[in-house]
């Protein structure tokens, strides 16, 4: 019999106890074994609610025990900074978005996986979910035939709970580029098979994220085949579902509330502006990161999202903000 994957959570945070705690444990041949939080009394309370045998405060601490693979979901800015000790001290890690916050940061830890033969993966889930491997077999069959004009819309009004780092520490990557531009480049990039090669960009402040740091962005982007996509991202949208349409030379397909953790959502293919329903079953994504990431661990396959997919997405958000700061287009 092997033995399990024993998992360390690095971050006592929501997204660990709503969707990753779970995942894992649905996982055969997965378990948690240790947690760790910056705030000893809180991360104890943390384990004790979640059921995880150790806590501890000190990263180091959790990387000497003996976790065989780390999730890091702690704040934007300390994730590559424990993916880099996570890899030095041998363990596989599977990272949250984005997964370092200076690209040299995210080369590193692409480098030091591969010299070390060690997975590297970013939680980019809605690679997973059912509604976007649609999206990519419709690409891909030749379904929607070829493809003339791309829109993304995340635009979601962004809860109180989810306010504070994410829309106030700069030093965190507040914002929505880090937040949502890295989901929409992996998503995109995944669906069209290719990746981005320019993008321009303009951003505004509705009023969720401090003074000086957006909170919307209107998005330009082409890829090298001339494939061109406009992405809108907002925390300030409070009455609309998220959305994705590919539009090609034989049909378009509108897909709406897709861009979310929940499975869910609905995809029309619209030939001759008649739209139709694709049936479709919805599966939690989660689960699907945690197999192939154990997968990969055995040798067997890849992971759904590796460093470099994570990398890829990263230097798109880098150099959307690069384009919105300087108001030129920028080749990525
Ligand atoms: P949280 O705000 O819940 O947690 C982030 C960190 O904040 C924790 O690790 C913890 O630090 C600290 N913290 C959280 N709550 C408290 C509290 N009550 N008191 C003191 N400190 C607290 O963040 P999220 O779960 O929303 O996001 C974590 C990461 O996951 C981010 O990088 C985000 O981008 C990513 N994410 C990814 C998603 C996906 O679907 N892929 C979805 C949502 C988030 P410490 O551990 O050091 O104690």
């Amino acid at each position: 019999m092997t033995k399990n994957l024993r998992w360390g959570l690095v971050g006592a945070s929501k997204i660990a106890a709503e969707w990753l705690i779970p995942a894992i444990r649905s996982v055969p041949g997965n378990e948690i074994s240790a947690v760790q939080g910056g705030d000893g009394r809180r991360v104890d309370d943390y384990a004790r609610t979640h059921c995880i045998e150790r806590a501890f405060t000190s990263v180091d601490d959790l990387l000497a025990s003996d976790v065989d693979a780390v999730y890091i979901s702690n704040t934007n800015e300390k994730h590559a900074d424990c993916a880099i000790a996570a890899l030095n001290a041998g363990k596989h890690v599977l990272g949250e978005k984005p997964m370092a916050m200076s690209l040299e940061d995210a080369e590193v830890m692409v480098a030091l996986a591969r010299e070390r033969a060690l997975v590297l993966a970013i939680n980019h889930h809605l690679r997973g979910m059912n509604t976007h491997r649609k999206l990519r077999e419709l690409v891909d069959s030749g379904t929607l035939g070829e493809l003339v004009a791309v829109r993304a819309m995340f635009g979601v009004l962004l809860p109180e709970a989810n306010r504070g780092w994410r829309t106030e520490s700069a030093e965190a990557g507040a914002g929505v580029f880090f937040d949502l531009t890295v989901h929409d480049a992996d998503t995109l990039h995944y669906i069209l098979g290719e990746k981005f090669t320019r993008v321009a960009a303009i951003t505004w402040n509705n009023g969720v994220s401090a003074p000086g740091i957006e909170d919307g962005v209107a998005i330009v982007a082409q890829t090298a085949s001339g494939v061109t996509a406009q992405i809108t991202e907002s925390f300030a949208v409070e009455h609309a579902r998220t959305s994705l349409e590919l539009h090609g030379k034989k049909a378009s397909v509108f897909a709406e509330g897709v861009l979310l953790q929940r499975p869910g959502g609905s995809l029309q293919l619209s030939v001759g502006g008649e739209r139709k329903e694709i049936p479709l079953e919805h599966e939690n994504a989660y689960p699907r990161v945690i197999e192939a990431f154990a997968a990969a661990t055995r040798g067997e396959g890849r992971p759904l999202v590796s460093g470099e997919d994570g990398l890829a997405s990263l230097r798109f958000a880098i150099a959307a903000r690069s384009a919105a700061e300087s108001g030129q287009t920028v080749s990525i």
